[in-house]
Parts: structure tokens; sequence; C-alpha cells
């Protein structure tokens, strides 16, 4: 039942859980077989509502064995996966914060990703996917049909709320065009996110979103000074969760708001950074974050970072 609460309020880039039963009967009609089947045989564990899981930049292709800069995208989203779901806290949700698909966001590359994700919903894990500068919307919501049929607060972005027991994360869309760089949030989409917050000062906001904030950067938010503008004084937003720069790394905002920035679960940008997922346990009075690495060997891999909420 406990995951429930994070499906609340759902809207379309909210991927609801399918039961076991489905989960099965589809494996078997897509020629999955017993190989992904197998795994959804024991019982299930109930997903912790505290623990999340976060991940950025999985760069889904069509075909599940596409190459690029060395690697399998779908084996690293794979390993990721089946890593949250074995661990000792399974997650009540999965975060995406964007760059779902390979690089023009296809229909095929959606509906591989939708496959992909298949052992979390038969897990009763809720997927909440983001989308980014390789995203393309309405791909998207062609290949996640289900999705269609949800509320959705805003268009043509696909933003909304998930309400967990000790935050709420608000997910925004910061696709401005499909293959160009940087990203805009754009007003209707922050006069949303005024009147989402306004509405929820009950509990912690997490903010995710896809572009980086930088007001510098030419790749970056292009209006990142006008969505800080919006963060900052409301007292509930604590982070901003973001990935687009393949670059793991934690800063803090003047006023004292998180800026979370995920590995890619894909390819780095430079060999020595690590790739990877975070697991993310909310606490009363903060966050504490574990950095998963897809190379186990490598020198960050676990490493914690505990975050206290600021004050108000
Ligand atoms: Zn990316």
């Amino acid at each position: 039942m406990r995951w429930k609460a994070a499906q609340i309020g759902v809207m379309p880039v909210h991927l609801p859980p399918v039961t076991r039963r489905e989960f099965l009967r589809r494996s078997l009609l897509a020629g999955a077989g017993f190989l992904t089947a197998t795994a959804s045989w024991a019982a299930p564990r109930a997903p912790d509502p505290h623990t999340w899981a976060l991940m950025a930049d999985i760069h889904i292709a069509a075909k599940r064995t596409e190459l690029r800069r060395g690697i399998v995208m779908a084996w690293h989203l794979e390993q990721a996966i089946s890593e949250l779901l074995a661990g000792p806290r399974v997650p009540a949700g999965v975060i995406v914060a964007g760059d779902l698909a390979l690089n023009r966001g296809e229909r095929g590359d959606y509906a591989t990703l939708l496959e992909l994700l298949q052992p979390l919903r038969a897990e009763q894990v809720s997927a909440h996917l983001a989308m980014g500068n390789h995203d393309h919307r309405e791909n998207f919501l062609t290949a996640f049909p289900e999705t269609l049929v949800r509320e959705r607060p805003l268009t043509p972005h696909l933003v909304g709320i998930v309400r967990a027991l000790r935050a709420n994360w608000f997910i925004l869309d910061s696709l401005e065009q499909t293959l160009a760089t940087p990203g805009l949030l754009g007003a209707a989409q922050l006069a949303w996110l005024e009147r989402a917050l306004d509405a929820h000062q009950n509990r912690p906001a997490l903010v995710v979103l896809h572009h980086h904030l930088s007001t510098k950067q030419g790749g970056a938010l292009k209006d990142t000074q006008a969505l800080l503008e919006v963060l900052r004084p409301r007292r509930q937003v604590k982070a901003c969760i973001f990935g687009h720069t393949h670059v793991w790394g934690i800063k803090e905002d003047e006023s004292g708001i998180h800026l979370i920035n995920l590995p890619p679960v894909s390819y780095v940008s430079h060999p020595s950074h690590p790739n990877g997922w975070v697991q993310a346990e909310l606490e009363r009075r903060g966050m504490k974050l574990q950095l998963r690495c897809v190379d186990p060997e490598h020198p960050a891999h676990q490493q914690t970072v505990s975050l206290r909420w600021r004050k108000g």
C-alpha cells in the first residue's frame, strides 16, 4: 500500500506500476521469457517509502545492444535496476532527470525504455521520468500510452508532483527543443511551479529537472535566474536535482538550497568520472545520498553524503 503514496497526483511523466501477473503476461508476450520473469517469482518486498533511486542521462537507444563511447546504455540501466531491486531497501520510486533517449527521442528508444522498466513496475516501484534535451514529448507519449489518460497539469510540458511521506518531488520539463543543448522552463511552467510550491508548504520540496543551473554557461538552463527567484524565497524548497552535464557533484546555493548534479547512468564526459545512480534516503531534516557506481571498483563507489535541510 505504501507505494501508493507516491502515485497520488500522477501526470504523464509518471509510470504507474503494473501487477506482477500483468508483468509476467507481457514478458511472455514480448518473448522475453523466463529469464526476465524469474526475478519476480520470489515474494515481493514492500518498497521503503523513504528510499528513492535518482538517475539521469540514461540515453536508451531503440536497439538494446547499441554501443556508444564504449558502453551499452541498456546494460547500464539494467544493472542499475537489478541492483536497486536487490538492495537492502527497495525504493518507493525511481526518478530519472531527463535524457531518457539516445539522441533525438525516437519512438523506438522509448519502446525499449518501457521494456527495460518492466522489472520495476512488477515490484511496485514507481518510475517518474523527466524530459531532457535529447527527448521528444510526442514520441515519448506515443510509447507510454497509459500516461495519456492521466492528469496533465500543464501543456505541452510534462510536469508533476510526486508526494512522498517526507518530501514532495516537483518534476519539471526543461526541454526547449530536441537536440538543442540549452534548456528552458518558460514563464507558464515557472508560474505553475510557483502555484504548486505555494500549495505544498507542508513538506520539504525537492525540485527535479534535466538542465543544470548556471547564469553563465551557454548549455545550461536559460531561465536559471528566474527559477532561483521562485525557489529561494520559498523556504520549503530544500534541494534542486538535475543531470545534463554527465558530471556528479553537489554544491550549495547562497540561499542554502542543495544543488545536486546526478552522474549519468550512461557514458561519462571524462574517463575518470563516475557513472551510475544515487540512492536517496529521506530523513526528517535532510537526505542521505549514496553513489552507486556502474564500476564497483571506482573510488567514488558508495560515497555517502548527508545533506541537512535549510531552515524554514
Ligand atoms: Zn545526457
